[in-house]
C-alpha cells in the first residue's frame, strides 16, 4: 500500500518552480517500462514529469492511496502501526520511508536574518520571478535549484549568488553530448 499525502502519485514534482525542467534528457529519466515520449534528449517540463509519474503509478498493480498524510509511525503488536492525519490507523508487517526531503526544507539559522525585513523564501517556497521584479536579491547556495534561481531571477531583478566557493560552471553538453551520457 502506497499511502501519499497530496492529490496525485507524483511525487514533489506539481509543487516545483514554474520554469522547472529536469536537467537529466528524458531517456535517462524515464522509470522501467515506460518511457518518456518524444525526442528523448530533450529536458520534459515540470508538468510533464508530473503528468508522466502519475500515468506510471496508474499503470502499477499497486494499492495507491492518495490524500493520506503519515503523522506518525510506532511498533505495535504485529510489526509497526502506522497512524494517519485522518485519525485512522493502519498495521503493516515492514514500513518503507519515501517521503522525500522537499516537504522538510533546511532552513539555516543565518546569523541577523531575525532582524532582516526583506522577504526571505526558501527554494521549495519560490515559484516564479515576477514578485521580485526590479528587486535587489541574493540567493544562498551554489546548488542547482540556487544557480537555476538566480539566472532566472536575474533577468527580472538585481541578483547576487552567495557561496561558500566559486561555483564550478561545466556545461550540460560535452562533445554534444548530454552529460549524463
Ligand atoms: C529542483 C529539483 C530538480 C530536480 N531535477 C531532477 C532531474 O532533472 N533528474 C532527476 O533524476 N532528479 C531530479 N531531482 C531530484 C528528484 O526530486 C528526485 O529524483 C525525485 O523526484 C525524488 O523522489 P522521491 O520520491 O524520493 O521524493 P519526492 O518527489 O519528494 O516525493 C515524496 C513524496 O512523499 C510524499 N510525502 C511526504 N511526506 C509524507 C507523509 N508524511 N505521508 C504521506 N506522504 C508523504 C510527498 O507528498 C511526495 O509525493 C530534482 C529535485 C529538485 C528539488
Amino acid at each position: 500500500m502506497v499511502l501519499e499525502a497530496s492529490g496525485a502519485a507524483a511525487g514533489s514534482w506539481p509543487r516545483h518552480y514554474d520554469s522547472l525542467t529536469l536537467f537529466s534528457p528524458a531517456r535517462y529519466s524515464s522509470l522501467p517500462g515506460m518511457s518518456f515520449s518524444g525526442y528523448p534528449d530533450r529536458y520534459p517540463h515540470r508538468d510533464e514529469v508530473a503528468a508522466y509519474l502519475t500515468a506510471y503509478a496508474a499503470g502499477l498493480d499497486a494499492d495507491i492511496r492518495t490524500g493520506r498524510r503519515v503523522t506518525g509511525v510506532r511498533r505495535g503488536s504485529a510489526g509497526f502501526e502506522v497512524e494517519l492525519a485522518n485519525g485512522s490507523a493502519l498495521a503493516a508487517r515492514a514500513v518503507v520511508a519515501a517521503s522525500g526531503t522537499f516537504g522538510h526544507p533546511h532552513r539555516p539559522a543565518l546569523v541577523g536574518l531575525d532582524r532582516f525585513t526583506g522577504t526571505v523564501l526558501h527554494a521549495a517556497d519560490y515559484r516564479r520571478p515576477a514578485p521580485f521584479t526590479g528587486q535587489r536579491g541574493v540567493v544562498v547556495g551554489a546548488g542547482n535549484s540556487a544557480v537555476q534561481i538566480a539566472a532566472e531571477l536575474a533577468k527580472e531583478a538585481r541578483v547576487t549568488l552567495a557561496s561558500r566557493a566559486p561555483v564550478k560552471f561545466a556545461g550540460q553538453k560535452i562533445a554534444g553530448r548530454d552529460l549524463h551520457f
